[in-house]
């Protein structure tokens, strides 16, 4: 019988490589610009179409190509960077495997030129599916420019796969970010579709990090420096007032490089702990430098997960660095609390003491206009069991005002019209009331999302504009590319009550907001909702309506803190059962609880 097998040939063998290295434009991206990087450059400017899928061009001003390096270079294993095997342990690289070149060639039509510093002329070579089509010498200034278009034109099935433009343009964004962060005196620049999206001059990491996310952040970083045990860290902790309901700007770098590391993560939030509201993630760009010799980095292929050997004592040191900055700093957030937890926050080194975060933030939301979300349709399949029982007869509640004869008999218990103490507050974040078959206990926070949620909801879906109420017009700027996602959500916006225009660039100015919202601050108040909204985007992939009135609520939901009147519970708890699902928040959380009278007696019986 014949042998059967062989040996694949170098371009099969890349397609198969490049499946792992190459994912999508932005790994294309991140390896060419860690390259440029590696390379020496100080000025690097990134050209996309198409969100990557077209063309990615990235020209830098490094140290450019012999002209057998640039024929060499996108040969599989071919590296300028290791020699032996002891120099894997001792990576100051960005590459060292000496695969990504081979792989993007063996899925894109490739366009290198090149030149060093010390040769007059440049160097052009052109490689299409792993195949050198043309060579030719070229001019060009010192530095390198490649190009890669129609990424996977030869592999259908991974170009089918890519996402939307907006989804894996902001995986461009994202690795750009990351680079640019870790290199703040290389300037850098990026631009799509002849839109320019970032100017990036040379700069230190502090007007970096504003220049890639805005103004705000002037206020928002304490810095954090520590040296101890050959580690070093450095960067800047997001003061903890400022911190998001999404985990949305945490960087961690280890050697330059960006890395998840869900373990140190914890550890800062170990950290700010007391400081941070229950469900908020603190900002963080946090640079770990460590000997080479004490990372394992090659045990992921995109290498974002790295191993330290010294895990718990980098865990520890992170910690109270952190802690003797907020300390130093003298963080006094002004934050929502749950007041009863205790506040141990001595900083293991001298440092002032820290101020009593208790502060309670702004309420700024009268949830109580005269809106009302559809109503209950009684043959609703999608309620939830159990509590329902409870509510028979809630469908034909009357509006907040009504103390109507004909109110249901479940309605809360009073006599007759006039009546005043029919719902308690408790802790100002439940509201309590009795009902014919019991009582039941709602969480005002989660009652108010419900009802926004599909009030905003039904709205988008039916087009009709609500009423507005104006505003002293407010400027919004924002990073560009949260600018681009606003600019798409604009329409939606507007149907639900925002008077906003794109003043261009990243501005824009809202002229009025929903009536029923208090005014506020506007940048704040779209920062939020964005957040929000890319979360669910990224982690829920949620249809922009749902994903817009989903954002929207939990942006404006009534907080717990809000002392509430006998009226506006009554307009709360009527609001809540005319909804579809009265007893789930849209991300699934619990808004009420309910005992009967039965349940209430037999916790008298012990
Ligand atoms: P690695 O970066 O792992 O060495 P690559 O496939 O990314 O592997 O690159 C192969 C080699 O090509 C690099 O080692 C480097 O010598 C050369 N190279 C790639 N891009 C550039 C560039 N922009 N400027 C100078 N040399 C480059
Ligand atoms: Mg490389």
């Amino acid at each position: 019988m014949a042998d059967i097998i062989h040996l694949l040939p170098e371009a099969v063998a890349n397609q198969i490589a490049a499946g792992e290295v190459i994912q999508r434009p932005a790994s294309a991206l991140k390896e060419i610009l860690e390259n440029s990087v590696d390379a020496g450059a100080s000025e690097i400017r990134v050209v996309i179409r198409d969100a990557g899928k077209t063309l990615i061009q990235v020209t830098d001003n490094g140290s450019g190509m012999s002209e057998k390096d640039a024929e060499h270079c996108f040969k599989r294993h071919a590296t300028s960077k290791i020699h032996k095997v002891d120099d894997l342990f001792a990576i100051h690289t960005l590459g060292f495997r000496g695969e990504a070149l081979a792989s993007v060639a063996a899925v894109a039509q490739v366009e290198l030129k090149t030149r060093r510093r010390q040769d007059d002329m440049g160097f052009s070579i052109q490689v299409e599916g792993s195949k050198v089509t043309k060579k030719a010498p070229c001019q060009i200034l010192p530095g390198t420019i490649l190009s890669v278009r129609n990424l996977f034109y030869n592999v259908p099935a991974r170009r089918n796969f890519l996402k939307s433009n907006t989804a894996e343009m902001r995986h461009i964004t994202e690795e750009f970010q990351r680079v640019a962060l870790v290199n703040p005196e290389i300037s850098m620049n990026l631009f799509h579709n002849n839109k320019q999206l970032f100017q990036l001059p040379e700069a230190r990491l502090r007007e970096r990090i504003v220049a890639i996310f805005g103004p705000g952040y002037k206020e928002k970083l304490i810095p954090l420096e520590q040296q101890a045990n050959d580690i070093k860290i450095s960067g800047y902790i997001g003061k903890p007032q400022y911190a998001k309901k999404t985990r949305g700007e945490q960087f961690f770098f280890a050697n330059k490089r960006f890395i998840r590391h869900p373990y140190l993560n914890h550890s800062v939030e170990n950290a700010l702990q007391e400081l941070l509201p229950g469900d908020s993630h603190p900002t963080y760009f946090i640079y770990l430098e460590v000997d080479p010799k004490k990372i394992d980095i090659n045990i992921h292929p995109t290498k974002t997960e790295i191993n330290f050997q010294e895990n718990q004592l980098i865990y520890a040191l992170l910690r109270s660095t952190i802690r003797q900055s907020l300390g130093k700093y003298n963080i006094t957030p002004a934050i929502d609390f749950d007041v009863e937890q205790s506040l141990d926050l001595t900083p293991p080194v001298q440092g002032k003491p820290i101020k009593n975060p208790f502060q309670r933030g702004p309420v700024d939301y009268n949830p109580f206009g005269n809106h009302s979300p559809r109503r209950k349709d009684a043959s609703s399949p999608s309620s939830p069991q159990g509590w329902e029982k409870l509510y028979e007869g809630l469908k034909n509640i009357p509006e907040a005002s009504a103390s109507k004869p004909d109110a249901p008999e479940c309605f809360p218990q009073g006599e007759g019209e006039g009546r005043t103490v029919d719902f308690c507050q408790i802790r100002q974040r439940y509201i309590l009331t009795g009902i014919k078959s019991g009582m039941v206990l709602i969480d005002q926070q989660r009652a108010h999302q419900r009802i926004l949620y599909e009030r905003f909801l039904s709205q988008l879906e039916q087009k009709t504009h609500v009423s507005q109420q104006a505003l002293f017009p407010q400027n919004v700027t924002l990073s560009p590319s949260d600018a681009g996602i606003l600019r798409e959500i604009l329409g939606e916006l507007r149907v639900i009550g925002f008077s906003i225009n794109h003043l261009g660039k990243n501005t824009f100015v809202i002229n009025g907001t929903p009536a029923g919202m208090k005014e506020q601050n506007m940048q704040d108040l779209m920062e939020n909702i964005l957040e929000n909204y890319k979360r669910n985007m990224v982690e829920l992939n949620l249809e922009q309506k749902t994903n817009l009135a989903r954002s929207m609520a939990a942006r404006i939901a009534i907080r717990p803190g809000k002392q509430l009147s006998q009226q506006e519970m009554q307009s709360l708890f009527n609001d809540l059962f005319a909804c579809h699902i009265p007893g789930l928040t849209p991300d699934g959380k619990k808004i009420l609880v309910a005992l009967t009278g039965e349940q209430i007696e037999q916790l008298f019986k012990q």
